[in-house]
């Protein structure tokens, strides 16, 4: 899977992400194809609950950011961690609840983009 970051759109988002010590997070837009994703712009929402080390994005606000979207695809979801840029369980469940998307996770080591693998592996038959 290839996923393309502009480098102004990236570092946007880790300015967006360096603000207050709550966690940050929000929409990525742009065009998914069957190589990868491309992402052209991002979209910052607000976190339901303002803790350090976790967010949640109430339905009314995800409702929102699609009309905000209009046109443009929700192709992810990015985030910070006052941690590593690991998921966490937390994240792993939420990539399990939207697969399609791809998660960008902004750590204090760096920062990763993640996707669940939702396809079977058919070289292993039961
Ligand atoms: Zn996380």
């Amino acid at each position: 899977m290839i996923c393309i970051f502009p480098k102004k759109v990236l570092n946007e988002i880790k300015a967006v992400c360096a603000e207050g010590k709550e966690e940050h997070c929000g929409m990525l837009l742009g065009e998914k194809n069957p190589d990868g994703f491309i992402v052209d712009d991002f979209l910052p929402l607000p976190n339901a609950i303002t803790t350090m080390a976790s967010f949640t994005i109430s339905p009314e606000v995800m409702i929102d950011a699609m009309a905000q979207a209009g046109e443009r695809k929700i192709i992810g979801i990015y985030h910070n961690h006052p941690c590593d840029a690991h998921p966490s369980w937390i994240d792993l469940k939420g990539m399990l609840t939207l697969p399609a998307l791809i998660w960008l996770i902004i750590g204090i080591d760096g920062m990763g983009v993640f996707k669940i693998n939702t396809q079977k592996d058919s070289s292993h038959p039961p």
